[in-house]
């Protein structure tokens, strides 16, 4: 090879045609970053295997064209071969013959046999005797006048058939002689003679095999004689070297070569066209003469043979990179729509987690606060339970001892009283603490019946203007119409009266009860008001509670459990009516009861 490799094909180059500015979050970076070196490193491993691929069918191109010339010398070697043994024949023939007759040989071998241009015959004086066709044959031309004997006389002496190099023809073109000398019983007759139209075969052998596009064929001699080129027909009979290029140019190399009686490839630099040629030869060798073949491609040729598979490949890389991608990000997705879903699961577990939770802090302060309550009660109730038992245990320890005297006598009438209004408070006690627990649990059953309010109301009075009047208190009622008739537990709805009216007989020094019903909207409102102490605004709902008093000298000189309005409470709600209270210190309170 005359030149090394040199590289005919630009390997591809990735870019992106615009910037990309997107904002993102880092699980997106992180994908894109993944495909981009994903692409790099396909790209990268695509370009290693496009170089090696370009290599490989640059080498295999190269390959083909030297296979062509191959071709189209052994094409030639049996083209010329085949007319030396017709004229080599054809001499035999015509040795006894006049030559009158020959001519008749010869136009019959001549219009037989493509190729040859003219055949004639040179007595053995040198003298061109005939010829066919006779335009072509200088019949009459005497060899030796005209010194054109050399080959005449070699054939005479060697007795062998002779060739001479290419030269212009008369009928245009390029032709080799071929001179068969003849004998006849062993004696020199001549030298029957043809020429070999050099056009004929390189049209037939070398035309097909040009490359398309600006690849060319030629041929050329020992000395560097063109005798066909496919590009430059002008060339024809004239030398490479010195006409096309310089001695120390790089197609002198491959030229030399090829006058070398080698086969080969190789590359050089044609400046004319600026650009890189493969150049792919074989000789041909016929007798003492070795011409060469050759087909020169430009290198570019080869290279958009690379870019096409290139394309293809880069198509298919391409292709596959985009389904990674695709179903990649396909995956990525459904795997954080999947954590998502999760996510919001998990969060929403959470915050019904701390749902609950809050329900059950704000459920667990108030059973603490009902354990409290629960400590609250057990105490002041053993505390409400030990004081009578108390003063009946101490009233017993007096009485035992007394004897029948007058004094004792008052004194043990005393005792028992006090032990008989002790018995009397245990019991109201234990009965009231008997009601809250059925009101708190929902046991206190309501014997329910048409009933007439205001006889329940005078009757409830009726029980306690005996205390009333002791007091100095008076009790009004202002009732409406003569009966008012509800449906209602009449024993209960007493309790409640005589509960209302004991407490405002408490906690007024002097001036007068009051209780009035109207009827408002269809449902009797109760008022019971008197002209007491009366309660503070703060204490209004709280003295509904159970064992809430109010804390003043008047509550603790009245005594009292504090479960009266408690009851009163469960009682009237019990009916599914209500009941308030409304006050003014010092001017007396209103308890207003609506049914
Ligand atoms: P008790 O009368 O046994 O103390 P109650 O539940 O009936 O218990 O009453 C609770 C508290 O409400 C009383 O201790 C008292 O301080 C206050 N109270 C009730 N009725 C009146 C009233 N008419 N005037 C002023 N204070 C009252």
């Amino acid at each position: 090879m005359a030149h090394s490799q040199p590289s005919v094909f630009q390997p591809p180059i990735f870019y992106c045609p615009y910037p990309v500015y997107l904002p993102m979050s880092h699980k997106k970076f992180a994908t894109l970053a993944v495909a981009a070196i994903l692409i790099i490193v396909v790209a990268w491993f695509g370009q290693v295997t496009n170089h090696e691929v370009g290599n490989i069918v640059q080498q295999q191109f190269t390959q083909q064209q030297l296979l062509l010339t191959r071709q189209a010398a052994v094409g030639i070697e049996g083209f010329l071969e085949e007319r030396t043994v017709l004229i080599e024949v054809l001499a035999e023939e015509v040795a006894d013959e006049s030559p009158e007759n020959m001519t008749s040989h010869f136009m019959t071998v001549y219009s037989r046999s493509r190729g040859i241009s003219s055949i004639g015959f040179a007595n053995s004086e040198g003298v061109i005797v005939t010829g066919y066709p006779v335009e072509y044959v200088a019949i009459g031309l005497d060899l030796y006048a005209t010194k054109k004997n050399a080959s005449f006389d070699r054939a005479r002496e060697t007795g062998e058939t002779y060739t001479t190099n290419p030269l212009l023809l008369v009928q245009g073109g390029i032709g080799s002689h071929i001179g068969v000398p003849v004998y006849s019983d062993g004696e020199f007759k001549g030298v029957v003679f043809a020429t070999i139209d050099i056009s004929t075969l390189s049209e037939r052998y070398l035309a097909d095999i040009t490359p398309d596009g600006h690849g060319q064929v030629y041929m050329i001699t020992m000395i560097g004689r063109s005798l066909y080129d496919s590009a430059h027909k002008e060339m024809i009979g004239k030398k490479y070297i010195g006409s096309f290029c310089t001695n120390d140019s790089s197609y002198a190399e491959i030229l030399s070569e090829q006058m070398q009686e080698t086969e080969g490839t190789g590359y050089y630099f044609d400046e004319s066209s600026g650009e890189w040629r493969i150049v792919a030869y074989t000789p041909v060798i016929w007798y003492n003469h070795v011409w060469s073949v050759a087909t020169s491609v430009p290198a570019s040729d080869v290279g958009a043979l690379v870019h096409s598979v290139y394309r293809k490949q880069i198509l298919f890389i391409a292709i596959v990179v985009a389904i990674i991608l695709a179903g990649g990000g396909s995956i990525v997705l459904i795997f954080s729509r999947w954590n998502r879903e999760l996510e919001n699961e998990v969060e929403r577990t959470t915050e019904d987690l701390k749902k609950s939770n809050i329900k059950l802090e704000s459920a667990n302060t108030k059973l603490k606060e009902l354990d409290r309550l629960k400590s609250e009660f057990v105490s002041m109730a053993s505390h409400e339970l030990k004081t009578p038992l108390t003063a009946i245990k101490l009233s017993m320890d007096v009485l035992r001892p007394l004897s029948g005297s007058e004094k004792d006598i008052r004194t043990r009438d005393e005792l028992f009283e006090i032990i008989d209004r002790n018995i009397e408070r245990q019991n109201r006690l234990v009965t009231d603490l008997l009601d809250i627990s059925r009101i708190e649990t929902g046991t206190l059953k309501f014997n329910l019946e048409p009933v007439d309010l205001y006889n329940i109301i005078r009757e409830s009075v009726r029980s306690m203007r005996g205390i009333a009047e002791r007091e100095g208190i008076s009790i009004h009622t202002d009732l409406e119409g003569e009966t008012l008739v509800i449906a209602g537990d009449r024993d209960r709805l007493v309790q409640v009266f005589v509960n209302l009216i004991g407490n405002a007989l408490k906690f007024t020094e002097k001036g007068e009860i009051r209780i009035q019903v109207r009827v408002v909207a269809r449902h009797p409102e109760i008022r019971v008001s008197d002209t007491g102490i009366g309660i503070p605004s703060d204490e209004l709902d709280r003295i509904f509670d159970k064992f809430h008093q109010v804390n003043s000298g008047l509550t603790r000189e009245a005594g009292g459990t504090g479960l009266g309005l408690a009851i009163c409470r469960g009682i009237i709600e019990g009916h599914g009516g209500s009941i308030e209270a409304e006050s003014e210190v010092g001017r007396g309170s209103t308890f207003v009861i609506v049914l």
